[in-house]
């Protein structure tokens, strides 16, 4: 008797092990899970941090700031030729293509001051359009 009574002790303090063991994988997966999830977060604030101390460090030499900078001067040309192509001019904001004569970004909603386009004198190629909105545009245009 005495005997068996040990082994019941033995299997249910085994099993209690097992149980904590799992208990204790299981909360350290959530554990990982949450620190995943923190890191992404500060990952975030990092991003928006930096943005914005590049915003107010725009002409310093650092050459983080220098490799930001240039990259801002490369997406915006690209973006000025996609616009081109499409026929229309890139929102300075956010980089969206709208419609040559828009007042204002249809993505995010920034209003436009002609001034800030810098706009070299441009060559008006653009007389037979092929766009959609073309009927639109002419009606505006009085050509001789
Ligand atoms: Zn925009």
């Amino acid at each position: 008797m005495d005997f068996f009574d040990k082994i019941g002790d033995r299997i249910v303090s085994a099993s209690r092990e097992v149980s904590d063991m799992a208990r204790d994988v299981s909360d350290s997966t959530k554990l990982s899970y949450d620190i995943r999830k923190k890191k992404q977060d500060l990952d975030v604030l990092y991003k928006d941090l930096g943005k914005k101390y590049y915003e107010s460090n725009k002409d310093a030499d650092d050459s983080k700031i220098v490799e930001i900078r240039e990259l801002v001067a490369t997406i915006s040309e690209m973006e000025a030729q996609v616009a081109g192509i499409r026929g229309g001019k890139p929102c300075p904001k956010c980089g969206a293509v709208v419609p040559m004569d828009s007042g204002y970004c249809n993505k995010c909603g920034s209003k436009f001051d002609d001034s800030i386009f810098e706009e070299e004198d441009e060559e008006k190629t653009v007389d037979e359009g092929e766009s959609e909105d073309s009927a639109e545009a002419e009606s505006e245009t009085t050509e001789e």
